[in-house]
């Protein structure tokens, strides 16, 4: 009976209440885990990307946000489009009108990312990196929960979201905490952020101009490259289109060029982030990719 009592004890302590706050217990890491959440749908616009409706499966857009758990830290990969202060219902996809500083867009979204990273057993203050595949308003939102964290920057990107004349497509107020935050200056092409090379930010400019992409190596899946805005939708890959308001589009098909080269050579997945199709496919946390 004393033992009984006392294993039902052990087993109490367990017991983790329900909620946003709830974090499970988690396990040392032996290699990296890659999660994807669920930051929403975009309702997009086909001729910003020098498509027509019909060349295309759907004009929705995914958004999605990445964290990569390594047993020397974790890393968070875009943050989405809606701030979770905006958002109204944890559970029920609710539409969001965005308003940016010349014009507007519509996100669809059924939860928070702190709920989301919640639900993986994490919160914003275990994410000791935060890196962004680029400054535009849609991998932005929720940038200031990881102002704690270090930041993984190009200097010509972080300039750029804090000049005075600022560029299209930025939502501001969504990353001014990164002002005064811990920040690494990426000065190499390439950036490995653990050292042992199973996680690298790849320089890919053009649709911004400090543009970066995520090489992640896992044990199981391999590699995969995380696209930022390399792509939005996959007909721009199959068609050859690129943007109408790529920073430097004759820079974004160079980078395009090196990125489809370094997916074939390592034969890796290429997941567009964009790509609504390509990522309802995937799994999402709190399920993980290993
Ligand atoms: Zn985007």
């Amino acid at each position: 009976m004393k033992y009984l009592c006392a294993i039902l004890a052990a087993i109490g302590t367990l017991v983790v209440p329900a909620g946003i706050d709830a974090v499970q217990q988690r396990p040392p890491l032996t290699s990296p885990r890659l999660y994807v959440f669920d930051c929403g749908r975009l309702e997009g616009d086909p001729v910003r990307f020098n498509l027509k409706r019909e060349e295309m499966a759907t004009t929705d857009m995914s958004v999605a946000c990445y964290l990569v758990a390594h047993p020397k830290g974790n890393l968070i990969w875009d943050t989405g489009a809606v701030p979770d202060a905006d958002v109204k219902s944890e559970n029920q996809p609710t539409r969001y009108h965005i308003i940016l500083p010349n014009t507007e867009r519509y996100v669809t979204l059924t939860k928070s990312l702190k709920r989301q990273l919640a639900e993986a057993g994490y919160t914003p203050k275990d994410i000791n990196y935060l890196a962004l595949s680029h400054y535009h308003w849609d991998h932005t939102a929720n940038n200031n929960d990881f102002a704690h964290a270090t930041w993984l920057v190009r200097q010509v990107e972080r300039d750029a979201m804090f000049s005075a004349k600022l560029p299209d497509l930025v939502q501001a107020s969504t990353y001014s905490a990164l002002k005064n935050s811990k920040t690494v200056i990426i000065k190499t092409d390439d950036y490995d952020v653990f050292g042992d090379a199973t996680v690298v930010i790849k320089s890919a400019p053009g649709h911004t101009p400090g543009h970066q992409v995520l090489l992640v190596t896992l044990a199981k899946t391999g590699p995969v490259v995380l696209s930022g805005d390399l792509y939005h939708y996959p007909e721009e890959r199959t068609l050859d289109r690129v943007p109408t308001f790529d920073a430097d589009a004759a820079q974004n098909r160079k980078a395009r060029a090196a990125i489809d080269a370094l997916v074939k050579s390592h034969r890796a997945q290429l997941w567009i982030q964009h790509d609504f199709k390509g990522n309802a496919a995937l799994k999402k946390g709190p399920a993980f990719y290993d």
